[in-house]
């Protein structure tokens, strides 16, 4: 992947490596968030409303992300959100791997160039496409692990899919457990002297 392929911005304005996603999609759907963010999260692919808005989880797994993000002390704007594909699959099917393929450059020159504290994987195919593995979400959430994604080298927490939370409701718990753990991993909670929650005790 050269270069030139991702802008300043650590966004792709063109590319047509997936003939049918570039017939299909809206738009191509970049990270959105610092370029030097101490935590990002990457996604599986923008769905209907992240295609037709340009961002990275705005629709109803948006909101359980900001919603947890919040409960955490966190903003959306502290943190950046990218995903392992940057066009919509039809249908809302899962990513085909040679578009994770054709796809991977990009993430693995945005994650090398912000260089972040800390990876947080939402589910299962963003999991499995960084580890390089298979992965059950639901035992291995909470976990952190090494990995390598083209020249970067990061440290990797799985993490739920947000989405999980919509559809069993018992999974909202550890989903918000890991968003906090993903926090205090990458350095940004004041180590438990304040914050949210400490005023809670008030
Ligand atoms: N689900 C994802 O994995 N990514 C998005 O951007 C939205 C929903």
């Amino acid at each position: 992947m050269s270069e030139q392929s991702l802008d300043a911005d650590l966004c792709v304005s063109d590319c047509e490596r997936c003939p049918a996603l570039a017939e299909s999609r809206s738009r191509i759907v970049n990270g959105t968030g610092p370029t030097d963010a101490d935590l990002v999260f990457v996604g599986e692919a923008p769905g209907a409303n992240e295609d037709e808005q340009g961002e990275p989880f705005v629709g109803r797994s948006g909101t359980v992300l900001d919603d947890a993000l919040r409960d955490a002390g966190l903003a959306r704007a502290d943190v950046r959100i990218t995903n392992c594909v940057r066009c919509r699959p039809p249908d809302n099917r899962d990513p085909h791997s040679d578009e994770l393929d054709n796809c991977r450059g990009y993430l693995a020159e945005e994650l090398a160039r912000i260089d972040p504290e800390l990876v947080v994987t939402l589910g299962k195919v963003p999991s499995q496409h960084l580890l390089d593995r298979s992965v059950a979400v639901t035992n291995e959430a909470g976990e952190v692990f090494d990995a390598r994604v083209g020249d970067a080298a990061v440290r990797l927490l799985v993490c739920l899919h947000p989405a999980a939370t919509l559809y069993d409701r018992s999974q909202a718990d550890a989903f918000e457990e890991t968003i906090r753990t993903a926090a205090e991993l990458a350095g940004l909670t004041d180590g438990g002297a304040g914050g949210q929650s400490s005023l809670g005790d008030y």
